[in-house]
């Protein structure tokens, strides 16, 4: 059997680095997108892959990295993350714009620039990394939270558009993973950050990879349209047992 492509975005850190060296491990050349090259390069390096530098909000940026890429099974939208918790009175535009253009657009430029080859493959595999947030609102979040519904809505869409297409679809959408983004969300401050996974077991970025590894291995017939992942700690977005 010829060798399956995977295309990860926002492979640099947290999620998507560990899935792509999951995928890798299945026997997939990966194809790793971030805007921090020099991480890349070394994944690339360890796992067998290809680096391409992709920012997710480059019109011109996505162009030129779906561009380079031959043949492609599966797509991971990964790339995004939260700037901020503040209330809608106190709104950032500019927190709100980098959200949406990250977690939305981000993935809409992706998926629609690899769409066709995705159909051409004849077994094509779409994973979209949502939230908890995509699911629910929260009081000074709804930056975050309106961002990931509206990529829930567009990778949820396509199931019904993509009918009769080969072509499956995924959504993951995890609780609390302790990775870089809290430090992303509170601009680089590591003892905030710190305090959304104190007293928790958060997930590791690990167990989200593993479960897009196990989506990936389902045979062509097999659609596991929505898998939602919490800590065993989390009941809710908000809601945690923690320990003093
Ligand atoms: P992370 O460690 O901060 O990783 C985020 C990744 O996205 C980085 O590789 C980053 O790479 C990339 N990225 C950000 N902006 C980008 C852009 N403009 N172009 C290309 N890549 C970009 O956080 P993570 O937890 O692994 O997040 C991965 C996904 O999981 C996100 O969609 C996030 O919303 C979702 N998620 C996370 C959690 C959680 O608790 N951690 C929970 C639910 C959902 P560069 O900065 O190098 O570009």
């Amino acid at each position: 059997m010829s060798i399956r492509t995977a295309v990860v975005t926002g492979a640099s850190s947290g999620i998507g680095e560990a899935t792509a060296r999951e995928l890798a491990k299945q026997g997939y050349h990966v194809v790793v997108g971030a805007r921090r090259i020099d991480r890349l390069e070394q994944l690339a390096a360890e796992i067998g892959g290809t680096a391409l530098p992709l920012d997710v909000t480059g019109d011109e940026s996505v162009r030129a990295f779906t561009e380079a890429i031959g043949e492609v099974h599966v797509l991971v939208n990964n790339a995004g993350g939260a700037k901020g918790l503040a209330p809608v009175a106190e709104a950032d535009l500019d927190d709100w714009r980098w959200m949406w253009e990250t977690n939305v657009l981000g993935t809409l430029r992706l998926t629609k620039a690899l769409l066709p080859k995705l159909i051409a493959s004849g077994d094509g595999l779409i994973v979209t990394i949502t939230s908890v947030a995509a699911f629910v609102h929260y009081d000074n979040g709804s930056g975050y939270t309106s961002a990931k519904h509206a990529q829930a809505v567009l990778h949820r869409t396509l199931r019904g558009e993509l009918l009769g297409q080969p072509v499956r679809l995924t959504e993951i959408a995890p609780g609390a993973v302790e990775t870089e983004f809290s430090l992303v969300r509170f601009d680089g401050d590591a003892e905030r950050a710190a305090k959304v996974y104190e007293g928790i077991d958060p997930l590791l970025a690990t167990d989200i990879a593993e479960i897009v590894g196990f989506v990936a291995s389902r045979p062509p017939h097999v659609n596991l349209d929505t898998i939602v992942v919490k800590p065993r700690d989390q009941a809710e977005a908000g809601r945690f047992a923690r320990r003093s």
